[in-house]
C-alpha cells in the first residue's frame, strides 16, 4: 500500500460517515457463531436486512466472505477488532446484490482487496453506494476476478487452509455472477443466496438470475458435496433466534419443499386456475412457515414468480 492510498483510506473514513448516517437510525445487532475454531459465522440484523458474513481468522490477516452493508460492516469491524482479529485484507463476495457488496466501501477504504466475478464487478459499479465512492476516489475496486474455479490459501495456526471458489455451471442462478466458497478442511460451504433459511428465496431475475438455474445449482451442491458439509445460507434465521448451521440434509429438505410448492402451483395452473385464483386459494398450510414474518418473499409473490418462471411458450 502506498502513502497516497493510505491518505485516501483515511479520508474515506470521514466521508463514509455521511453515507452511513442514512442507515444509522437502524441499530445493528450481531450474532456470531463459531463454525470451526478460526471460522466465524456473523449474522448482522438491521431494518434493512440480515446478510451473512463469514470471517476467516488467519494468523496474519482476516478474510471475509461477503461485505455486508456499510453500517453492518462497521459493526463487524468493531467486533473483529474487539476479538483481536488481524486486519481484514480480503473480501470475497458471493454475488453483487447490494446487501452483500455495498459494505465494500468500508473494507476497501481500509486497505482490503476484493475478490469477485467480472459480472459482480460490473454490477457493483452501478451501486448508488459504491459508485460515488469510486468516483470520488474514496475506494478503488481493487478487485481480483474469478473466472471459473480458484483455490486461495490462508494460514491458520501455521497451516495453509484452502478456500475453494466455485461457480455454478449454469450462470443464470441467483444472479449471473455467483460464487460459492468451500473450506474442505472444516466442511463449510458458503452458498450465499442459494439458501434463504426456511423461507421462500429471492431470485435475481433482473440481475441475470432464473429459477431453473437456481434449482440446478442447488441440486449440483446436494449431489456433489459430502454429507457432513455445513451449508451456510446468505440469509439465516432472524434475531433473537440463534443463527442456524444447516446440514446438507436440511438444505436438501428445503429444496424439496420448494419443489413441492412449485409442483402444487403449476398443477393448479394445469387444472385451469388463473394466477389470481391460485393466490386466493393459497398454498397448503404445511408451507405457511416459508412466508412467515420476518420474511423475504410473501406467498403471493412466490406463487406469481413461479407462474412466470415456469410459463413455457408451448403451453400457450
Ligand atoms: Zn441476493
Ligand atoms: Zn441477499
Amino acid at each position: 500500500m502506498n502513502t497516497q492510498w493510505s491518505a485516501l483510506a483515511g479520508m474515506a473514513g470521514l466521508a463514509l460517515l455521511t453515507q452511513a448516517d442514512i442507515v444509522s437510525a437502524a441499530p445493528v445487532t450481531l450474532d456470531v457463531v463459531s463454525l470451526a475454531p478460526r471460522v466465524l459465522l456473523v449474522r448482522p440484523e438491521t431494518q434493512v436486512g440480515n446478510p451473512t458474513t463469514i470471517a476467516l481468522l488467519g494468523d496474519e490477516e482476516t478474510w471475509l466472505l461477503d461485505a455486508s452493508i456499510p453500517v453492518s460492516a462497521a459493526a463487524i469491524d468493531s467486533m473483529l477488532v474487539h476479538r483481536g482479529a488481524k486486519p481484514v485484507t480480503k473480501v470475497i463476495t458471493s454475488h453483487a446484490h447490494r446487501d452483500h457488496t455495498d459494505g465494500l466501501v468500508h473494507w476497501l477504504a481500509r486497505g482490503a482487496s476484493g475478490v469477485a466475478t467480472v459480472e459482480q464487478v460490473a454490477r457493483m459499479k452501478g451501486s448508488p453506494v459504491i459508485a460515488p465512492a469510486l468516483e470520488s476516489g474514496e475506494i478503488a475496486l481493487l478487485t481480483d476476478t474469478v473466472a471459473d474455479t480458484r483455490t486461495l490459501q490462508i494460514e491458520m495456526d501455521g497451516v495453509p487452509v484452502d478456500v475453494q471458489l466455485l461457480r455454478p455451471k449454469d450462470r443464470s442462478g441467483h444472479t449471473d455472477g455467483d460464487l460459492f466458497a468451500y473450506l474442505p478442511s472444516v466442511s463449510v460451504l458458503y452458498v450465499g443466496d442459494y439458501y434463504f433459511f426456511d423461507r421462500f428465496p429471492i431470485i435475481g431475475v433482473n440481475e441475470g438470475g432464473g429459477l431453473e438455474g437456481y434449482l440446478a445449482a442447488i441440486d449440483w451442491i446436494t449431489n456433489e458435496f459430502p454429507e457432513e458439509t455445513k451449508v451456510i445460507p446468505g440469509h439465516n434465521t432472524f434475531a433473537p433466534t440463534v443463527p442456524a448451521v444447516p446440514s446438507l440434509a436440511e438444505f436438501k429438505a428445503w429444496r424439496a419443499d420448494l419443489q413441492r410448492t412449485i409442483d402444487w402451483i403449476t398443477s393448479q395452473r394445469s387444472a385451469g386456475l388463473t394466477a389470481d385464483a391460485i393466490v386466493a386459494k393459497g398454498l397448503p398450510s404445511e408451507f405457511g412457515r416459508l412466508s412467515e414474518k420476518p420474511r423475504y418473499v410473501p406467498e403471493e409473490r412466490w406463487i406469481r414468480f413461479v407462474l412466470d418462471a415456469t410459463a413455457q411458450p408451448d403451453q400457450e
